[in-house]
């Protein structure tokens, strides 16, 4: 479905981010990885996963940098094709209250969480609007739409995310290219096991019960979603079928955003 296509997914090294990389090369697209840690391992996920000979590439820009992130994209360019899907999904949390936030947390996850997106955006759009197609998927997540006390760098950077989304699909409404945001609940990733381990050891819990005590403070369904859910999720918006399906936010969250 994707044969030929060039995707691009930041920070796609673990969790999420893999899971979608994985499913857009098993879909026939060059995949250009990004993101820290073991990018060999990354490549070889994504590889083993790849329907045909489809490139598989990482590069390591630091999303919080403007100039890496323009030679992020030059190296797609150059190496693999102008970015056709562009999913935006680098992320990063830190938990504490207001008043006691730290300065640079703050700065960082705004830059990586949210600004990361605006850069690669406008980098990507006008090859895409010479192509006439494009999918931009941005990964915000249920704090997109809703708040939790303690995230409020993540909640901030996640609402301007789903909020430049839609800026972007009425932008380009009426092109072939479509923008969209998917809103997870809790998946469990690296990114959320660190605040599993910090409330079993805050409370004393084993990880069983952190996790079961994390679930059903938000949860309905009492189960995480998964990354290849939402990896089905994304191929489904780099479809055909979903090609007027512009400017969402759409939640996988186990209900929830339905409480
Ligand atoms: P993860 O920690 O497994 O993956 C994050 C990825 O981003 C990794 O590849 C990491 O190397 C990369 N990364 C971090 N900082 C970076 C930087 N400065 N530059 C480049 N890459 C960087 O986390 P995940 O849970 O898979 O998160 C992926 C996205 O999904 C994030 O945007 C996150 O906010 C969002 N999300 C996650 C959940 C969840 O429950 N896990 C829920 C909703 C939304």
């Amino acid at each position: 479905m994707l044969n030929g296509k060039t995707a691009l997914v930041t920070g796609s090294t673990s969790g999420i981010g893999l899971a979608i990389a994985q499913a857009l090369a098993q879909q026939g697209a060059h995949v250009v990885l990004n993101g820290f840690g073991d990018a060999a391992q990354a490549v070889q996920a994504v590889q083993a996963a790849r329907s045909g000979d489809t490139l598989v590439e990482h590069h390591p820009a630091d999303m919080s940098d403007p100039a890496a992130i323009q030679a992020l994209m030059a190296f797609t360019e150059r190496h693999v094709g102008g970015v056709d899907v562009l999913v935006n999904n680098a992320g990063i949390q830190h938990v504490a209250p207001v008043e006691d936030f730290d300065v640079v947390q703050w700065d960082r996850i705004i830059a990586i969480n949210l600004t990361s997106a605006f850069h690669t955006t406008r980098l990507a759009l006008p090859g895409m609007r010479k192509r006439n197609w494009g999918r931009i998927l941005n990964v915000a997540s249920v704090h997109g739409l809703v708040a939790s006390s303690g995230k409020s760098a993540y909640v901030a950077a996640k609402h301007g995310l789903v909020g430049f989304t839609k800026t972007v699909a009425l932008e380009t409404a009426t092109t072939g290219i479509t923008c969209n945001a998917i809103c997870p609940g809790w998946v469990l990733t690296p990114l959320v096991q660190k605040q599993v381990d910090a409330r079993a050891a805050e409370r004393g819990l084993p990880q069983r019960e952190a996790e079961r005590q994390l679930l059903a403070e938000k949860q309905p369904s009492q189960a995480f979603v998964t990354p290849e859910q939402l990896a089905a999720m994304a191929t489904f918006l780099c479809s055909e079928a979903a090609a007027q399906v512009r400017g969402v936010a759409w939640t996988m969250d186990g209900g929830w955003t339905a409480q």
